[in-house]
């Protein structure tokens, strides 16, 4: 069973051996293994049964460290870097030989952002080579947000979590490409696309795409409950019976039972309810109940990643 501690030294130890770890990030933790060793990165597919076409995100400490990952850094990824690094955006960029075909699953570009959370930030700065790093859950599963939530699923399969508390964000990090330097985001996520487009101008987002298999966080199914999670219209609410519950955003729905209910965000505050978006939904898969009602939240700020994600774990209806 895992060890959960806040030490450095160890989580060091264990990654420089080739094991994998569970770091802590402000979107979500992470399961980190040395993202130049192809050995440690089958390591990450193996734990979270995840398929080889799905690729990871490479984490750094420091700009200074980039251009030893990749080939080109296009002006506007250089301006969202230096703006908003460490934070919540991944940038898709070309990447060099030295980056595994694993990390990538074959693609031209690697995906790398450099976390905030002070605990990785300084095992980062410690070891000499970068973390490929998804987050630590089964594939296609809600995001862990907490080291227990890590070691809920993935305990008996590694030997460290590093406990950075709960997740500041809790949703996982925007991406952002680029072709011909032009910034397309691929996934809706931590950092709000009004922020992005505030230094580099309107952006495209392409983040539904059947013809694209390389870029998982856009499969139409994805971080879902085991239980049929049923997204309501806006304006509709869930048809009352016994073993229904529901996420709601600013207040339980009349006619369920309240311990069948959780609120994201008792204000309304999209950054409250993306924090508790997907621990709110881990204890919903675990009451006794067989179909969980969600409540759309306002497109505003985090409200559209917070609704692709419900959108994602809902089934059609
Ligand atoms: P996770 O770390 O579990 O949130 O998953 C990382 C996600 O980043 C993948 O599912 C892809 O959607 C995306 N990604 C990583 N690398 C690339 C890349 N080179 N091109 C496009 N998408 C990528
Ligand atoms: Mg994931």
């Amino acid at each position: 069973m895992a060890q959960i501690g806040t030490d450095i030294t160890a989580a060091k130890a264990f990654l420089e051996a080739g094991n994998v770890v569970g770091i802590p990030t402000e979107t979500v933790y992470g399961l980190a293994g040395n993202a130049l060793d192809p050995d440690a990165v089958l390591t990450i597919f193996r734990v979270k049964n995840r398929p080889s076409f799905d690729p990871l995100i490479v984490h750094t400490d420091s700009l200074s460290k980039l251009d030893r990952l990749v080939t080109h850094i296009p002006e506007p990824a250089r301006r969202l870097a230096e703006t908003f690094w460490p934070g919540p955006l991944t940038l898709l960029l070309p990447r060099r030989d030295l980056i595994p075909d694993l990390v990538t699953a074959g693609l031209p570009t690697v995906a790398i952002r450099i976390p905030r959370h002070p605990l990785t930030l300084a095992l980062l700065r410690s070891l000499d080579f970068p973390l490929a790093a998804p987050s630590a859950n089964p594939f296609g599963y809600i995001s862990p947000t907490s080291a227990q939530h890590v070691a809920d699923q993935l305990g008996n399969q590694i030997p460290y979590i590093l406990d950075g508390g709960s997740a500041d964000i809790g949703l996982e990090s925007t991406i952002v490409g680029f072709e011909n330097d032009q910034p397309t985001v691929f996934r809706l996520g931590g950092m709000g696309l009004e922020k992005i487009e505030a230094v580099v101008g309107p952006v495209s987002v392409r983040t539904h795409s059947t013809s694209n298999p390389a870029a998982p966080g856009m499969l139409s199914s994805h971080y879902a409950p085991r239980k049929p999670l049923i997204l309501l219209a806006p304006g509709e609410s869930p048809k009352p019976a016994e073993r229904v519950g529901a996420l709601a955003f600013r207040e339980p729905f009349g006619g369920l039972a309240p311990d069948h209910q959780r609120v994201l965000s008792p204000t309304g505050d999209l950054n409250e309810a993306a924090k508790n978006l997907f621990a709110h939904l881990r204890v919903l898969d675990s009451l006794p109940i067989d179909t969980i009602y969600a409540e759309q939240v306002p497109n505003r700020g985090l409200g559209g990643a917070i609704n692709d994600r419900l959108r994602r774990a809902s089934v059609p209806v």
